[in-house]
């Protein structure tokens, strides 16, 4: 009795687990065989199980040996797509921002700003608090500044080019505030 109760949802499992996809793959097995290669490039393939606001996959940096492409996110969420950004030295630096979110600049701005080495990023966050006109970043501060994109709101883009800075560590951040303390990350030239 016992012993039955236990067996009978574990032979369900098999049933229900392995007998379809294996009796369609024995099928196609055989007698397709033959025209593997031209079927393989004449018929459509079928669609992908369709995921839930799928988006195509856009890789965080294309480098294609002189212009390195870096493409970045940030979200109502207050998160860049990526804390840690490689890139060769010598490279222009094409560099795409877009905010996913729907939230409103003055709400929930971003931007990245590239910052040189050995500026200290708290004190250069707290100092751009004072200066909302010019997108958080204190004018005293302004010359730590390698490069910046413009503050976003939702569903915005900005793209800037720079040039990479010399190898080296920098660190990027948005620069709306409070936002550092999480929209942070480092560029890596190397
Ligand atoms: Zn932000």
């Amino acid at each position: 009795m016992n012993l039955q109760l236990m067996a009978l949802p574990f032979l369900f499992l098999i049933a229900c687990g392995g007998s379809e996809p294996t009796s369609e793959t024995k099928k196609t097995a055989g007698p397709a065989a033959k025209t593997e290669a031209v079927s393989k490039k004449a018929a459509p393939t079928p669609p992908p199980t369709p995921k839930p606001a799928a988006e195509p996959e856009v890789p965080v940096v294309v480098d294609d040996g002189t212009t390195v492409t870096i493409n970045l996110t940030a979200d109502d969420a207050m998160k860049f797509n990526t804390a840690e950004i490689k890139i060769a030295a010598g490279r222009t630096v094409k560099l795409n921002l877009k905010h996913i979110g729907k939230m409103p600049a003055k709400m929930m701005g971003h931007n990245f700003v590239l910052l040189a080495q050995g500026t200290d990023m708290a004190a250069f966050s707290a100092a751009g608090v004072t200066a909302p006109d010019s997108d958080y970043i204190a004018k005293a501060m302004a010359d730590k500044v390698i490069a910046q994109t413009k503050m976003l709101g939702g569903g915005e883009s900005d793209s800037i080019e720079f040039k990479a800075p010399a190898a080296g560590t920098y660190d990027f951040l948005c620069t709306f505030p409070g936002h550092s303390a999480i929209m942070k990350g480092k560029l890596i030239v190397s």
